[in-house]
């Protein structure tokens, strides 16, 4: 009887979180932009830091085909996410904006000027102190036939896990083309974050046809109005994010 056991207050956020969600999927089904003011609920004030991964010396991954790196990739899908969340309303920082890394001008090795990039980010995040992380990466394998968006969460975390699994499924269902699961990961960033932090490896760079995918513009915005929302989803679940 898990109805029972919610407050009112948490019922009436779950309605109006599915009926978001509702007019969302269907407004990206057609194809349109989602009216944002729709999703602000539970957004809005929230201080959510997007990470796009890589940039600068550290290209991440490569494509394929259109040997695209990685870091473009995840960049274009920041900025529409953070466009779309700061128009709901959440206060958002990224970690970069450009085609650039955070070890400055520090010599050394790649390794160490990438241990350096790392440490910057999470630095900005504490030091703002944000609700949330979300670190956006493609995946890769040696294989180019595994493909598919797939969500991680720090082993430690319970929130992480449930923002992870909220994410996911709504990846899952926006996209509509896996069926992952979100996943537990140790990852740098995840260790040394204070608040909940997910890894978004959006789809395979590996994989033929998700590459292609992963550079369209309509695409890269289903991808980021599905991680949004997740966070509805997510913030309906937890009372606030
Ligand atoms: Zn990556």
């Amino acid at each position: 009887m898990w109805w029972w056991t919610l407050s009112w207050k948490k019922i009436k956020v779950f309605l109006v979180a599915a009926a978001m969600l509702a007019l969302l999927a269907g407004r990206i089904y057609a194809g349109a932009e989602p009216d944002i003011s729709t999703l602000s609920y539970g957004i809005a004030g929230q201080v959510i830091v997007v990470d796009p991964g890589h940039g600068g010396i550290d290209s991440g991954a490569v494509g394929r085909q259109s040997k695209v790196p990685e870091k473009e990739i995840t960049l274009a899908i920041s900025q529409k996410l953070a466009r779309a969340l700061s128009q709901a309303g959440a206060m958002v920082v990224m970690t970069r904006e450009t085609d650039t890394d955070l070890s400055g001008d520090m010599q050394g090795s790649l390794i160490q000027k990438k241990r350096r990039d790392l440490s910057q980010r999470v630095a900005k995040a504490q030091e703002v102190d944000a609700d949330l992380y979300l670190s956006i990466h493609t995946n890769a394998d040696p294989s180019p036939r595994w493909y598919g968006a797939q969500t991680f969460y720090y082993t430690n975390s319970p929130q992480s896990r449930i923002l992870a699994n909220c994410i996911q499924e709504e990846l899952v269902r926006i996209l509509g083309n896996n069926k992952r699961k979100a996943k537990e990961g140790v990852f740098y960033i995840m260790e040394k974050t204070t608040m909940p932090t997910v890894i978004i490896e959006v789809g395979f760079i590996s994989n033929p046809r998700e590459e292609q995918l992963l550079m369209d513009d309509l695409y890269q915005t289903r991808i980021a109005y599905a991680i949004m929302s997740g966070l509805v989803k997510y913030s309906a679940k937890e009372g606030q994010p």
